[in-house]
């Protein structure tokens, strides 16, 4: 598995509900934590890795957050406003503020098909909005001001035109 770039339009298609685990899922999965790690990234959805179906992994060992696989999650109660500097591996080199909510409960099933639900608060809560937004195929691009995306309008366009290179090579 490797990262796929913007602006590629498995990004902007919004991933189906995995059906069932089975080893191949088990086999992904375990690709995207690898790739997440290797491109030392705090998270990753599913989209990103080529595969369009609703699973995200992420870690923040900080808060004790060890490796979390969410399947077919769900996202509600969002509440409050954080403002963080956000960055996605779909878009190298490219860092902006985005203002998200501050908490917000998830609900989703684990590698073992049980129930996960909790309450994600900070830059957790951060990190899953804008993995669950790549699930909707929405890119953090879209979430930025409009100062950050004039700001950063050559660096996506030389991504279009890489992206165009590697489509017509
Ligand atoms: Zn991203």
């Amino acid at each position: 598995m490797d990262i796929v770039l913007y602006p590629d339009p498995i990004l902007r298609r919004k991933a189906d509900p995995l059906e069932q685990i089975d080893d191949e899922v088990r086999a992904k999965v375990a690709e995207m934590f690898e790739l997440m790690h290797r491109q030392k990234g705090v998270g990753l959805a599913a989209p990103q890795g080529g595969w369009s179906k609703r699973v995200l992994v992420y870690h923040y060992p900080e808060d004790g957050i060890e490796d979390q696989v969410l399947i077919n999650p769900t996202i509600s109660n969002l509440q409050g406003q954080a403002t963080g500097e956000e960055g996605c591996l779909s878009f190298p080199g490219i860092y902006a503020q985005i203002e998200r909510a501050d908490q917000l409960d998830l609900e989703a099933i684990d590698l073992e098909g049980r129930a996960v639900r909790f309450t994600a608060r900070g830059f957790p809560a951060i990190i899953l909005q804008h993995e669950y937004d790549h699930l909707e195929g929405v890119l953090f691009h879209t979430r930025m001001t409009i100062a950050d995306r004039l700001r950063h309008k050559k660096k996506l366009a030389k991504l279009e035109e890489e992206y165009r290179r590697k489509v017509h090579a």
